[in-house]
């Protein structure tokens, strides 16, 4: 690695802070991918956190560290999604208070899920943009702290606690791949794994649609696409602009960027119910829809990064009956 981009004892230091909170997540050998690719390969499971994703690191990470003064303000966040979820239930756990900016767009079940954990939630204007602004203005009249959700040392130290868990769960570990959208997951993770070992070789997946991160790589600097429907929801989005963080980190720490299909996301997800029993949604399986095209994938072992199950039954349902 050329530059440490931040200490890596902070690493240690988030591992440590979100303890209390956050639970290790267990590493499942997956016997038939293993068959499949010849080589040993390992489910990291962070959908089983509480809160359905591995979001949950960043946040507590983040929200630990501010000052009691700060704390007392209260955080907010303007994502429904797996963030706005981590950081209404961090919240909730250390008894700080949460606002959550949303569009009138937002669908009820989101909102209420959001208020079961005690967020206050604030509905403004009819885009995600305004929510935003909203957000902003919290932040500047009532000294709330915005916890992002990916583009902050914090955040990208908490994600990296995973990279810690896996060397101690795999010291043999070769290859990681992982789901891609902001890049403070693959940011964290491979920060953590490649100051072990710089070997390590990390795949960044992405859907074809939409690839934010994937198209500013390619074209050196952050760029803004149309947002399209996709399977893996949860990889949509910009990496802001300007990006102070995972831009630089992803293009120095990736060895390689895929995108998938969505066929292949659906695949995958269908796999993971059929041989693992288990509930992913469609960003999780990317990475295992991608292993399922590359047979031979060289040495392992490899470790797929299985991200969140924040999935609605009603789309599972729709690919079982159109296989
Ligand atoms: C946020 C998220 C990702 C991508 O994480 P980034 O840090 O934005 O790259 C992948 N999968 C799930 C389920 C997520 O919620």
């Amino acid at each position: 690695m050329t530059k440490p981009f931040f200490p890596i004892r902070d690493l240690w230091k988030a591992r440590h802070r979100i303890q209390p909170i956050v639970g290790s997540t267990a590493l499942h050998y997956s016997e038939p991918l293993s068959e499949l690719t010849n080589t040993p390969v390992y489910l990291k499971l962070e959908q089983s956190h509480p809160t359905g994703s591995f979001k949950i690191r960043g946040a507590a990470n983040k929200m630990l560290s501010l000052s009691a003064q700060e704390q007392e303000k209260g955080v907010t966040t303007f994502s429904t999604g797996n963030h706005g979820i981590a950081v209404a239930y961090v919240a909730k756990e250390i008894g700080i208070p949460c606002t959550v900016c949303i569009s009138n767009r937002v669908p009820k079940q989101k909102v209420d899920r959001l208020k079961k954990l005690k967020a206050e939630v604030i509905v403004t204007g009819n885009s995600q943009d305004q929510a935003a602004l909203h957000c902003k203005q919290l932040e500047v009249q009532s000294g709330m702290t915005v916890i992002p959700p990916f583009d902050d040392q914090a955040v990208i130290a908490g994600q990296g606690t995973i990279g810690l868990e896996l060397m101690e769960q795999c010291p043999d570990l070769q290859q990681a791949i992982i789901p891609l959208s902001g890049g403070g997951l693959l940011s964290g993770i491979s920060y953590a794994l490649k100051s072990i070992d710089e070997s390590i070789r990390v795949t960044g997946v992405s859907m074809e649609k939409s690839a934010v991160m994937h198209e500013s790589l390619k074209t050196g600097q952050p760029v803004a696409m149309e947002e399209e429907e996709t399977l893996a929801d949860s990889l949509l989005g910009g990496i802001g602009d300007p990006n102070v963080h995972t831009f630089a980190m992803t293009r120095e720490l990736l060895d390689e960027a895929i995108l998938v299909s969505e066929q292949s996301i659906a695949k995958g997800m269908l796999y993971m119910l059929d041989h693992h029993k288990m509930a992913v949604e469609g960003a999780a399986a990317s990475g295992i829809g991608f292993l399922l095209k590359e047979a031979k994938r060289g040495k392992g072992p490899i470790v797929v990064i299985v991200t969140g199950n924040n999935v609605d039954p009603a789309i599972i349902e729709g690919l079982i009956k159109q296989r």
